[in-house]
């Protein structure tokens, strides 16, 4: 089992056990956190940290929670990101209802 070193705010450095620690992802997937007791003084400690840590916590141990992963990030994706354009775009054929309803009926016809 791995130890990490991290700080306490209490205590300064201390190692806790790897399945001590609980790691989780922010919803915007750019940064995460892990959470532990800390072993000396028993205060709960949260620290904000990258995305590259708490990959690297999970490779070394820590639990992730299930739930602080978006459901958005497992699906998959195709074709070019949006862009400005795309959202002007979007915006005015939802402001116009006969674009729009006929935006939709093309869907659907696809869709069918
Ligand atoms: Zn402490």
């Amino acid at each position: 089992m791995s130890t990490i070193r991290t700080p306490c705010e209490v205590c300064g450095v201390v190692l806790v056990a790897a399945d001590d620690m609980v790691v989780s992802v922010a919803a915007t997937n750019n940064f995460g956190f892990y959470e532990f007791e800390c072993p000396q003084c028993d205060t709960r400690q949260r620290h904000k940290t990258g995305i590259e840590t708490v990959s690297l916590l999970v490779q070394h141990g820590c639990p992730m929670l299930a739930d602080s992963v978006p459901a958005e990030s497992r699906e998959v994706h195709e074709g070019d990101p949006i862009t400005h354009d795309d959202l002007i775009d979007f915006h005015e054929l939802i402001r116009d209802r006969h674009r729009f309803n006929a935006a939709v009926a093309q869907m659907t016809r696809i869709d069918t």
